[in-house]
């Protein structure tokens, strides 16, 4: 017997006793919270007052005490159960979740297992404090005239020459990799760069001699913008800083001369790849020759032993020839030896070379001091001819 029956048909609702469906009034009563919801429900309602409640809650069978000391009891009978769509939907999502944390959980396993050293140096890395250099140059003294250069590592070099700055594949970054936003994933660095980019003068010429990571660090060219500032790159990857605003970018081949402010630049051959991503061997890679009133320098980007200079050699010989000398163990098909660097030099002909790509990232398995000496050992009875030996130290040429 339904016991609130006279009270449904007053709100135009039928009662189909205990088992059958229930109306969406009891519910408004029961929680003693007036015509809330029933009035979020659009329906029409009247006031029920607490006899009404009292006879609802008996009708589903709850202790009516219970019900008067705690009136947000709802019988269990009138809670309406989820749909079957509510159910599925959580069903999907916790399966999800959980499938999703297993997976990470598993990625993350595995990639530690595949490489277990590489994680190891990785958070050892992230603790690392970097050295600083042994000198910080100060090109604001550096006069207008003749030609002076520092070296502030790995293979960026700031040069002046009769006033005319060029800068050599810039990197500033702590880390020669991935960057993204404020997490960088690659090899990270040693020393600290001699200068940070707001340390520098105006540059005229960067010259960016390939696309890998150590030599195009994008970063570093975000922030050398500038709208005095002519970048050269190697052919195919100038789409690498599309979008960074520079006076001007051109690629250049072997053998294409082109001509920035009082410079005259020749891309040169060395013996190299250019993929930055393993896929893209389309990339070029280059060296430069650059000449600005009659100083000749020559910058060999990178390289393995190659005889491409002595096609350089000419009556007069460079004033200054910038090698790599570092990286070759065990990657000798890509990057020469301290000796054969000083070999190559001494083929395109040299009046003083600075030896880069050393000391500033851990590329490979030498020792960090060992192509230095390495060199000096190549160099004997000449050692005066090397421009500099350590990151930060000043070279000036008359
Ligand atoms: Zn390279
Ligand atoms: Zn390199």
């Amino acid at each position: 017997m339904c016991a609130v029956r006279s009270k449904r048909a007053t709100m135009g609702e039928e009662c189909a006793g205990r088992d059958g469906p229930r109306p969406r009034s009891t519910l408004t009563g029961v929680g003693g919270a007036g015509l809330l919801t029933g009035s979020m429900m659009g329906e029409r309602r009247e006031p029920i007052g607490e006899s009404d409640v009292a006879q609802t809650v008996e009708a589903d069978g709850v202790d009516r005490e219970r019900m008067r000391k705690n009136p947000h009891l709802v019988p269990k009978s009138l809670v309406r159960p989820a749909s079957k769509r509510t159910r599925d939907w959580k069903r999907r999502t916790l399966i999800g979740a959980t499938g999703t944390a297993l997976g990470l959980t598993g990625a993350a396993y595995a990639a530690y297992r595949a490489a277990p050293g590489f994680w190891k140096n990785f958070y050892a890395d992230l603790h690392r404090p970097l050295l600083d250099p042994a000198s910080i140059p100060n090109p604001s003294l550096w006069p207008d005239t003749g030609a002076h250069a520092a070296w502030l590592g790995h293979s960026t070099v700031l040069l002046k020459v009769n006033g005319f700055t060029i800068l050599t594949d810039p990197i500033f970054s702590d880390h020669a990799g991935i960057h993204l936003g404020m997490v960088s994933v690659g090899v990270k660095r040693q020393t600290r760069s001699a200068l940070e980019p707001e340390d520098l003068p105006p540059i005229d010429l960067i010259l960016s001699s390939h696309a890998h990571r150590d030599h195009l660090d994008v970063p570093s060219l975000r922030w050398l913008q500038s709208p005095e500032t002519t970048v050269l790159m190697a052919r195919h990857t100038s789409n690498l800083i599309r979008g960074l605003q520079f006076k001007e970018v051109r690629e250049l081949g072997w053998g294409d001369r082109t001509r920035v402010g009082p410079a005259s630049v020749l891309g040169t051959e060395v013996n190299h790849w250019g993929a930055r991503m393993r896929v893209d061997t389309y990339r070029g890679y280059n060296g430069y020759r650059i000449e600005v009133d009659g100083v000749s320098i020559l910058f060999a980007g990178d390289t393995a032993q190659s005889d491409a200079f002595r096609g350089l050699r000419s009556r007069k010989p460079h004033s200054l020839v910038i090698m790599p000398i570092g990286a070759y163990n065990p990657w000798i098909r890509y990057h020469c030896t301290p000796e054969q660097a000083w070999t190559m030099a001494a083929e395109a002909g040299f009046e003083f070379l600075m030896p880069v790509h050393h000391q500033t990232f851990a590329l490979s398995q030498e020792p960090s001091h060992e192509p230095i000496e390495r060199l000096l050992r190549a160099a004997r009875g000449h050692e005066d001819r090397i421009a500099l030996q350590e990151i930060g130290q000043e070279f000036h040429l008359g």
